[in-house]
């Protein structure tokens, strides 16, 4: 196991016993530091507090006492605790240092880092990404939001193994050495407002993925959002631009039907499986990130014209007798229906409908242009069956997904699109949009 680099700290404190709390506890204790674990819930699981007590950590559970900070000199906290809970006040007063376990995965990594956030788009662009430098023969380690805690996997990665970590704006808000070989931010909106305070407190904190960058390294960066385009000026690597927009000579681009990186031609955006103009951003965004780790062409061709998307968001799921099925069950809202649905140039049906919050569908008309069909389930059927009328499309009730898929097959003909982008969630007839969406799949594949 890689042991932390420099690491000046003796007693560390560790808020938060998730996942990547207790890894953190973990790495420290093995790195013979004094480590003092502190959840404010009491932990369900026992054997999680007998282990690290067991390694010589001291754990305090169902309360943060200030007296968890006295001869503390470093904390590791879990990305979810906001700045202002007392205990972190108070730390900010007495001049502690407080981190995420990111930093920690920073300086047991031995390999490379690719550090990848945003608001949106995250788990598509890293998930390509590891496909493409696989696809390479480059050695490649993914951990962070998107599963396995940063540190647990940093630890065991050698010199040739790069790390390629999905990073929340929580996660870069500690950052203190964390310096990314290569990082990316794919765009910045307004949001987690509640946890940032201020629109500008967001922004900073997607900006400490290139805060210590030099110029030997490579910030991807989206071109087409003007606050990045501002902020990334802050920077020391060489930047690297993306645009599905404009040309990009030092970067990807979109041009003449193909992609291009750094005026190569790479793959026709046809041949893409990925629909959507939003992916197309992520796959620039990958393109780019995997050319400047080495990836081969081939690989990144292969990539993209395999790559289905990750599971329930806009998902290729099969061609069933030339019917293209598309589960987008994580489109809980107007607006993700709505991305869905600009997706799309052909005739589509489109199923939804779930849990009633109350709001209308009104704003979704202009973008129903291609739907041939609405077939509809759950509580907000009737509500769209209205919405159907309204904008003149013919419409069928149904009872669940399983249901609708049937429904939506029988009025399909060859070359229809028939996708599942609900705009509710889905807690009125599924646990989570998960269960909805591997219904979705389950119906489709009985069908073939
Ligand atoms: P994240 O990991 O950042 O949550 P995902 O890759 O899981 O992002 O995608 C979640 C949803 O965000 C998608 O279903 C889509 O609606 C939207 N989305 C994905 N990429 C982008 C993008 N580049 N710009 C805007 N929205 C996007």
């Amino acid at each position: 196991m890689n042991k932390l680099t420099t690491f000046p700290y003796e007693h560390v404190l560790v808020l938060g016993l998730a996942k990547s709390g207790t890894a953190a506890a973990k790495v420290l204790l093995a790195n013979e530091i004094n480590v003092r674990v502190n959840d404010g819930s009491e932990v369900d699981n026992e054997e999680v507090v007998k282990d690290l007590e067991s390694l010589g950590a001291e754990v305090i559970t169902g309360s943060h006492p200030i007296a968890v900070l006295e001869d503390i000199s470093m904390i590791v906290k879990n990305p979810g605790i906001p700045y202002d809970h007392p205990l972190i006040k108070e730390a900010q007063n007495r001049d502690i240092p407080i981190v995420t376990e990111i930093e920690l995965a920073a300086q047991l990594a031995r390999g490379p880092i690719i550090g990848i956030t945003g608001s949106n788009g995250k788990t598509t662009t890293t998930s390509m990404t590891a496909q493409m430098l696989e696809q390479s023969n480059l050695p490649v380690q993914v951990a962070g939001n998107i599963g396995t805690a940063a540190v647990e996997v940093a630890e065991k990665t050698d010199h040739e193994e790069r790390l390629l970590l999905e990073l929340s704006s929580f996660q870069l808000l500690g950052v203190q050495m964390f310096r990314p070989k290569i990082s990316a931010i794919l765009n910045i909106y307004e949001a987690h407002l509640d946890y940032h305070k201020t629109l500008e407190n967001y922004q900073q904190a997607k900006c400490n993925i290139f805060k210590n960058q030099i110029k030997e390294d490579f910030l991807v960066y989206n071109a087409d959002d003007p606050t990045l385009v501002q902020l990334v000026e802050q920077a020391n690597a060489q930047l690297v631009p993306f645009s599905v927009t404009g040309y990009q000579d030092q970067g990807a681009c979109v041009s003449d039907g193909f992609i291009y990186f750094k005026n190569e031609s790479i793959i026709k955006v046809e041949d893409i499986v990925l629909v959507g103009e939003h992916n197309l951003a992520n796959v620039l965004a990958a393109v780019s990130i995997a050319k400047l780790s080495g990836a081969t062409n081939t690989a990144i061709k292969h990539v993209l014209t395999t790559f289905t998307g990750v599971r329930h968001r806009l998902q290729f799921v099969a061609n069933v007798q030339e019917r293209l099925f598309y589960n987008d069950s994580k489109a809980t809202n107007l607006l993700a229906t709505q991305k869905a649905l600009r997706a799309f140039r052909q005739p589509v049906i489109l199923l939804a409908g779930g849990l009633d919050r109350g709001n209308g569908f009104t704003p979704l008309i202009p973008d129903l242009t291609y739907v041939k069909e609405m077939i509809l389930f759950g509580e907000t059927a009737k509500k769209l069956e209205e919405l159907a009328n309204e904008a003149g499309i013919p419409s069928i009730m149904t009872k669940d997904v399983m249901e609708a898929v049937d429904q939506a097959f029988a009025s399909s003909v060859e070359g229809d699109v028939i996708l599942l982008s609900p705009a509710c969630a889905s807690w009125d007839q599924y646990r989570t949009f998960e269960e909805r969406g591997d219904m979705f799949i389950h119906a489709v594949h009985r069908l073939a």
